[in-house]
C-alpha cells in the first residue's frame, strides 16, 4: 500500500502557509505502516486538480486530499472527484441536520452554499466533523482508495484521529475488526507522558499506542484489531487500564471531548452553576462555554474586567488589593473569584489573571497566571501558573487549567 497526499489550496502555493497537514499525515501514516510516496500541493483549480489526481492515480494506491471541502466557489475538491469518478454527489443526512441544526440555532439564514458542504460522494463512508461543518470521506474506486479530508488543522486532525485511522485500517484489512479510542490527557507534558509508558510504546502491537500533542494536551490513541470488535474493546481496555494506572491522574475523557465539555457534563451532573470573572483571557472561558448547546443550565455569565479600574468599579476587588499586591496577583483573583460569585448568584465563581505578554507587565513575567476559584462552603483560593508560549497560548492554556482545576 503506498499513499499519496494532495493538499489543495492557492494559499499553499503563494506561500501563505505550509503544507502542515501532509507532515501530519505522513507521520501518521508512518505509525501504520503505509508508504507516502510523494506529496502534491495544487491550487483552487479544478482543471490542475484532475491533472494532480491524475498523476497520483499512476503511481499510488491511496490517495488523500486535504482542503477545499468548505462551501465557496474556490471550493471544489469533491465536484473534482466525483466528475472524474464519475460518481454522484448525494446530501448525507446526519451531516445536513448538523448544518441546519446550526442555522438554527444561530437564527441564520441557510444558503445553497451551506447545503453544498453536506454533499459527499456516493457510496463513500462519512467521517463525522466534530470541529466544523464539512464532513470528511473515504471510498474505494476499483483497486484504489480515496480519502477526503478538510483543510483547516484544527477540523483534519481530530477527524483523523478519531475516524480516519480506523476507517483506513478497515479499508486495508476488511476481514478484521478495528476499533480506536483516544485517550485525553491535561497538566501533563507529551515527553513526560512518554517516559512513563514508555515500556507499553515499546511493546505495543495490539493495540498500537500513538501519541498526539496540541494546546498543551496530549491524546494517546488505542487501536486494536480483532475478529471481532468485542474482542478488539477488549484489548483496548486492557491497556487502557495499564495506562491509567500509571497517569490516570492526568486523564479527562475520551474521543473527541474537551476539557470544557467534560465540565459542562460535571457541572450539569452536580446541579451547579458558575459566574467568570476573566482579566488576561478576555471572555475566552465564556466564549468556549457558551459555545456547548445547553451552557444556560450551569452558566450564569461574566464580566471581563481587562482594565484594573473595572476590577475595582465593577467588580469591588479592593483599591488597596490592587496597590499592594497589584492586578496581578493571588489577593486579586480571590477576590474577583468571590465578588462575580456573589455578583452572579452563582454555586460557583472563577476568576483568570494574569500577564499574557508579550511584555511583563507589574514587574511579573510574561505566563504568570492565577487563577482564582471560589465555591459554595469551600475556603476561596488562588492557584498560581507559570505558562510558556506565545500570547495565544498562554490564553487558551488558562483556559483548559481553569477547566481541569474545576475538575478536580
Ligand atoms: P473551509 O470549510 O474552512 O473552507 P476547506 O476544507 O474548504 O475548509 P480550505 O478552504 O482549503 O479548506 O482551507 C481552509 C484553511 O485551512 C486554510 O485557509 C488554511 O488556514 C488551512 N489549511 C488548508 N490546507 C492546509 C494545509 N495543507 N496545511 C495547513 N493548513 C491548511
Ligand atoms: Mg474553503
Amino acid at each position: 500500500m503506498n499513499a499519496e497526499i494532495i493538499a489543495v489550496g492557492s494559499e499553499l502555493l503563494l506561500g501563505q502557509i505550509a503544507n502542515t497537514n501532509a507532515q501530519f499525515l505522513s507521520k501518521q501514516l508512518a505509525n501504520i505502516g503505509v508508504n507516502v510516496f510523494y506529496h502534491t500541493v495544487v491550487g483552487d483549480n479544478s482543471s490542475r486538480l484532475k491533472k494532480a489526481l491524475e498523476v497520483a492515480e499512476g503511481r499510488a494506491d491511496f490517495i488523500i486530499f486535504t482542503g477545499g471541502l468548505g462551501p465557496t466557489k474556490d471550493d471544489l475538491t469533491k465536484e473534482t472527484i466525483a466528475s472524474h469518478l464519475g460518481r454522484g454527489l448525494i446530501h448525507d443526512e446526519d451531516a445536513l441536520k448538523s448544518i441546519e441544526q446550526f442555522f438554527i440555532t444561530t437564527k441564520r439564514v441557510m444558503t445553497e452554499n451551506n447545503r453544498k458542504q453536506a454533499l459527499v460522494l456516493e457510496g463513500s463512508r462519512v467521517l463525522p466533523n466534530d470541529h466544523g461543518m464539512a464532513p470528511g470521506m473515504i471510498l474505494q474506486e476499483k483497486e484504489r482508495s480515496y480519502m477526503l479530508l478538510p483543510g483547516p488543522p484544527k477540523e483534519m486532525q481530530p477527524m483523523y484521529t478519531v475516524y480516519g485511522e480506523t476507517a483506513i485500517l478497515n479499508f486495508l484489512q476488511p476481514q478484521d475488526k478495528i476499533v480506536s479510542r483516544v485517550l485525553r490527557f491535561f497538566g501533563i507534558g507529551e515527553s513526560l507522558l512518554e517516559t512513563e509508558i514508555e515500556d507499553l510504546i515499546d511493546e505495543q502491537q495490539n493495540p498500537t499506542i500513538a501519541p498526539l500533542a496540541a494546546d498543551g494536551e496530549v491524546t494517546l490513541r488505542l487501536t486494536a484489531k480483532e475478529k471481532t470488535e468485542e474482542l478488539a474493546n477488549q484489548l483496548i481496555k486492557a491497556t487502557e487500564k495499564k495506562i491509567l494506572d500509571r497517569v490516570g491522574q492526568y486523564f479527562y475523557g475520551y474521543d473527541s471531548t474537551s476539557l470544557m465539555q467534560e465540565l459542562f457534563n460535571d457541572l450539569q451532573k452536580r446541579d451547579l452553576t458558575l459566574a467568570c470573572a476573566e482579566s488576561l483571557t478576555g471572555g475566552l472561558f465564556q466564549q468556549e462555554i457558551t459555545s456547548i448547546s445547553g451552557a444556560g443550565d450551569v452558566f450564569k455569565g461574566g464580566v471581563v474586567c481587562y482594565a484594573t479600574e473595572i476590577k475595582n468599579r465593577v467588580l469591588h476587588v479592593k483599591q488597596e488589593t490592587l496597590e499592594t499586591k497589584g492586578a496581578v496577583s493571588s489577593a486579586t483573583a480571590i477576590e474577583l473569584a468571590e465578588n462575580v460569585r456573589d455578583l452572579l448568584q452563582a454555586d460557583i465563581g472563577i476568576s483568570f489573571t494574569g500577564v499574557a505578554g508579550p511584555t511583563e507587565q507589574e514587574g511579573k513575567p510574561v505566563g504568570m497566571v492565577f487563577v482564582g476559584l471560589s465555591i459554595a462552603g469551600r475556603e476561596t483560593q488562588a492557584v498560581q501558573l507559570q505558562l510558556a508560549g506565545t500570547r495565544a497560548g498562554i490564553r487558551v492554556r488558562t483556559v483548559k487549567h481553569g477547566c481541569a482545576l474545576l475538575l478536580n
